[in-house]
């Protein structure tokens, strides 16, 4: 097959303080026409930077590219990206080559519309008029489907949800039909159901025009759905190359057989999952040993480990009762007339000491607002929600703080809750500040 794309030996290292770290160590891959190469390795691994790489959209510094050759194939020629002016470069990026991101809330621009976004790309790289890039725009709203396109043109991408923000950014991506699509993580943060609709509008565009796909994901299942062909990268470096077939009957590397091996399963429910670590060993030198099992007998040393489960005999920690949280809404500015949103209606459940309780529904039907409801973020309307006895809804003041420390969230949307001025370091000192712990 017909190679698009070849990547020779790419490091790229990023330094403060003195010490620089290789973010992708002599990585080499190549990508062939029409396929979907997917590229899997968990967080951390050096995924985006290695999309970031290709797009040459490293910040520099503290980021660099150290080594290597990035061969794009245009026509006859093989082209080194590394080897193009900035200027060059502008007229591959988005043109031949577009990316579309995990978080497209960090993409898309709050203050403008999503129309704008687009058609403003599409004069940029086909300079036409405005009124045709409009045109335009809506025809590629309609190819990514979605929905009452001549409001999704006005509207700003906070008024969308997530999955139609992640089609206005697919959209925006093949406004200028790339050969070649990078999809950074697109569907990790949208939920399951979402995610398909996403993964299939991906497949029929490249059905349609036979562009190439790069898939980056931490996640085996999405892979095994969209990718002909896979890496698997740790610490930067390859450890594996095969068909996407081929990763999941016959795994090879020790760091593979632990990403297989670490998704729970739906037929035995374990207490722990196995880890990368069951498999492999890391040597100081960074290399890697594997241990030596095979999955499944390190699955059977996991099952043994299960024993008896014992979380439901004692009394529950968690009881919340016929949970109500009503919102009333205006039905529009001038009239008095309100409606009232039931976010949460009449909800009851327990939750034991020890115990994992899955929340689940699709997007919009209350998970969020009652697990808020819970810590009273938002005051319920009523019920009761029961802490070890006490009831939450009726303490105040001191017992109210006292109580929240025992109940956390960990937000949907780690970008909205971590302010971006503020150093990793204080945002976490703060709860501890707030609740006194520690000096
Ligand atoms: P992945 O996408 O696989 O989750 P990344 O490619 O984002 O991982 O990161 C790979 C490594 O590079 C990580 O150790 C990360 O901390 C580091 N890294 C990424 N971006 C930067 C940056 N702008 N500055 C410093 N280090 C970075
Ligand atoms: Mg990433």
């Amino acid at each position: 097959m017909e190679k698009i794309l070849t990547v020779n030996h790419l490091t790229t290292q990023f330094s403060s303080k003195g010490i620089s770290i290789k973010a992708v160590d002599d990585l080499s891959f190549h990508v062939a026409k029409g396929e979907t190469l997917g590229i899997v390795g968990e967080s951390g691994s050096g995924k985006s930077v290695t999309a970031l790489s290709i797009m040459r959209l490293i910040l520099q510094p503290p980021g660099k590219i150290a080594v290597g050759e990035i061969f794009y194939q245009q026509h006859d020629k093989n082209i080194d990206l590394l080897k193009l002016s900035k200027k060059e470069m502008r007229t591959y990026r988005g043109k031949e080559i577009a990316m579309i991101f995990q978080e497209p809330m960090t993409s898309l621009n709050p203050v403008l519309t999503c129309g704008f976004q687009v058609a403003e790309a599409i004069v940029l790289h086909k300079k036409v008029s405005n009124k045709e890039a409009k045109q335009q725009t809506l025809k590629l709203f309609e190819k990514v489907q979605l929905p009452n396109t001549d409001q999704i043109f006005d509207a700003y991408p906070h008024q969308l949800s997530g999955g139609q923000k992640q089609r206005v950014m697919i959209a925006m991506a093949i406004s200028c039909d790339p050969k070649i699509l990078i999809a950074d993580e697109p569907t990790t943060a949208l939920d399951v159901t979402i995610q398909q609709e996403i993964l299939k509008l991906l497949k029929s565009l490249q059905q349609e025009t036979g562009m190439s796909i790069i898939f980056i994901t931490h996640d085996l299942g999405v892979i095994a759905e969209i990718a002909d062909r896979v890496i698997v990268i740790y610490k930067g470096k390859k450890v594996e190359e095969a068909a996407v077939a081929d990763i999941f009957k016959n795994p090879q590397h020790p760091y593979t057989k632990g990403l297989l091996a670490c998704r729970p399963s739906f037929n035995t429910h374990l207490k722990q999952l196995p880890t990368v670590d069951d498999f492999m060993l890391t040597n100081a030198d960074g290399s890697v040993q594997s241990k030596g099992e095979t999955i499944e007998q390190v699955l059977q040393r996991f099952e043994k480990k299960n024993g008896s489960v014992k979380i439901f005999e004692n009394k529950p920690l968690l009881k919340v009762e016929n949970l109500s949280t009503h919102f009333s809404e205006n039905k529009n500015l001038f009239s008095k007339h309100h409606e009232t949103v039931k976010a949460v209606d009449d909800v009851s459940f327990e939750v034991y000491c020890g115990e994992t309780l899955g929340l689940v529904g699709e997007s919009g039907c209350g998970k969020t607002t009652i697990g808020r409801s819970m810590l009273r973020l938002i005051e319920p309307t009523s019920g009761s929600v029961q802490y070890e006895g006490r009831d939450i809804l009726q303490l105040r003041g001191r017992e109210l703080k006292d109580v929240r420390r025992h109940m956390q969230i960990i937000f949907q949307d780690p970008y909205a809750s971590l302010d971006p001025r503020v150093p990793i370091g204080e945002s976490v000192m703060e709860g501890l500040q707030i609740h006194g712990i520690g000096s």
